[in-house]
C-alpha cells in the first residue's frame, strides 16, 4: 500500500514522502533529501517565476496606461508574435518551442484580461470614475435621485386632439416630463412611421402650454441639431443602441440623452454605448432597461429586472425603466412598474393613450387614461 506523507528534513524543512507502508522505516534518508532538495528548488523557481509574472503585468499596465495617453490601441497582435517568435529563438529546451509559445500566450491571454478589466474601471461611465450618483434635472424633476420619476406619454404622436387630451391629463396628475414618438422605428416599411418634425414641434407646443418637458425619440444623426431645439431629452431607441454615428453626434450635443438597451444587448454592450456619448463630451445620459428577447413568448420581451441593481453598481448615471415595450401588454404594466420602482429605478417610462384601442401604434400596451390613474396609486402617488 502506498502512502503520502510530511517528511521533516534535517536541514530544510520539509518535503514530501511517497513509500510503501510496510517499508516506511527502510526508506533510504538520503533519497529523501535529494528529492526535498529539488522540491525546495522548485518552490524558489516559483516564488521568482511569480515575482517576474506580478513585475511583467505592472510594466504592461504602464504600458497601457501610456498607450491610453496616445490614444493608441491596447492590444497589439503583431507586437505579441514577435515576442514569441524571440522566445523560440532564445529557446533552450527541454520545453519545445511549442510548448513555450502555448506557455507565453496564455500569459499575453491574462495580461490582456488585466488591462480590459482596468480599461472597464476606468470608463467615464464606470462607478469607479465618479462615485455619486450623475444627477439629471429636467424641468426641476432630478433623475437620478430621491422618488422615481414618471415619464409618460403616447406611443406616437399621431393628431394635435390626440396629444392634447393626454398631456392635459398627465400634466394635472403631476408629470412634468411627457414622452411621444415622431419619428417611429417601426419593423415594417408599411406601418405608421411618425408625423415627423411637424410632429416635434405639436408637441414643443403642447408641452409649453402645459409647463411639461419632452422627451423625442432620434433616428439619423443628420436630425439631432434640429430636433434638439425642441425637445428637453433627446432618446436613442433599442434599435439604434448599436448606431455608433448617431451615438457620436447626440455626444456633441448639450441636450440630456435617454439611450435604450438594445433588445439583444447586454449590460456592458449598453455601457459602452453611453460611453461613445459621454466620450464625446455630453455627461447627461440616462440608461434604460426595456426589455431583452427571451425564448419567453408570453411578453414582447422579457424585463431584465437584475439589470437595475447591477447598472447601479457598474454606473453613477441615472436608471430608468420601460415597462411598456418590455410587456407588450397593458395588463402587466402595474406589476412590472412596482417591480421597477423596488428594484431602484430612477424613472419609470410608460405608454400612455387616450384611446389605445385605436392607437397608430403599440396599441397593446399603451394605458388608457383611466388605468395611468390606477399605476399611480399603485405607486403611491
Ligand atoms: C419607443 O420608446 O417609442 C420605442 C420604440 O421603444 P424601443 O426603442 O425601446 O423599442
Ligand atoms: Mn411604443
Amino acid at each position: 500500500m502506498k502512502v503520502y506523507g510530511l517528511l521533516t528534513g534535517k536541514k530544510k524543512g520539509y518535503g514530501y514522502f511517497q513509500g510503501d507502508i510496510d517499508n516506511l522505516a527502510c526508506l533510504p534518508q538520503r533519497k529523501d533529501d535529494i528529492l526535498s532538495a529539488y522540491r525546495h528548488s522548485i518552490d524558489d523557481i516559483n516564488e521568482r517565476l511569480l515575482a517576474l509574472l506580478n513585475e511583467r503585468a505592472k510594466t504592461a499596465q504602464l504600458i497601457a496606461q501610456r498607450k491610453a495617453e496616445l490614444g493608441l490601441p491596447t492590444f497589439d497582435p503583431q507586437r505579441e508574435s514577435q515576442m514569441l517568435e524571440i522566445l523560440a529563438q532564445n529557446n533552450q529546451g527541454p520545453f519545445s518551442d511549442n510548448a513555450i509559445k502555448g506557455l507565453f500566450k496564455e500569459i499575453f491571454g491574462a495580461t490582456r484580461q488585466l488591462m480590459d478589466a482596468s480599461r472597464k474601471e476606468n470608463l467615464l461611465v464606470s462607478r469607479r470614475h465618479n462615485q455619486f450618483n450623475t444627477v439629471i434635472d429636467v424641468n426641476g424633476v432630478r433623475l437620478g435621485e430621491g422618488a422615481m420619476a414618471v415619464i409618460a406619454g403616447p406611443c406616437s404622436v399621431e393628431s394635435e386632439e390626440q396629444l392634447e387630451g393626454i398631456v392635459a391629463h398627465l400634466a394635472q396628475r403631476g408629470i412634468k416630463i411627457i414622452r411621444g414618438g415622431a419619428f417611429k422605428p417601426r419593423t415594417s416599411p408599411y406601418s405608421f412611421q411618425g408625423l415627423g418634425m411637424p410632429g416635434v414641434r405639436m408637441m414643443r407646443r403642447i408641452a409649453d402650454k402645459y409647463g411639461t418637458a419632452m422627451v423625442v425619440e432620434v433616428m439619423e444623426p443628420g436630425l439631432v441639431t434640429e430636433i434638439a431645439q425642441y425637445a428637453d431629452i433627446l432618446q436613442i431607441g433599442s434599435r439604434n443602441m448599436y448606431n455608433y454615428p448617431l451615438l457620436r453626434e447626440i455626444g456633441h450635443c448639450s441636450r440630456p440623452v435617454l439611450l435604450k438597451r438594445h433588445f439583444g444587448a447586454t449590460l456592458e454592450e449598453l455601457l459602452l454605448s453611453a460611453e461613445y456619448i459621454l466620450s464625446e463630451g455630453n455627461p447627461q445620459v440616462i440608461l434604460c432597461e426595456r426589455g431583452i428577447r427571451t425564448f419567453e413568448p408570453a411578453t414582447r420581451s422579457t424585463l431584465d429586472i437584475s439589470a437595475l441593481p447591477v447598472l447601479r453598481q457598474e454606473t453613477h448615471l441615472p436608471l430608468m425603466a420601460d415597462v411598456s415595450h418590455a410587456a407588450g401588454r397593458r395588463d402587466l404594466i402595474i406589476p412590472l412598474a412596482q417591480a421597477v420602482q423596488a428594484a431602484g429605478a430612477h424613472a419609470l417610462l410608460v405608454e400612455v393613450h387616450s384611446d389605445p384601442a385605436n392607437a397608430l401604434s403599440d396599441s397593446q400596451q399603451q394605458l388608457s387614461l383611466e388605468e395611468f390613474d390606477k399605476l399611480l396609486a399603485a405607486l403611491g402617488r
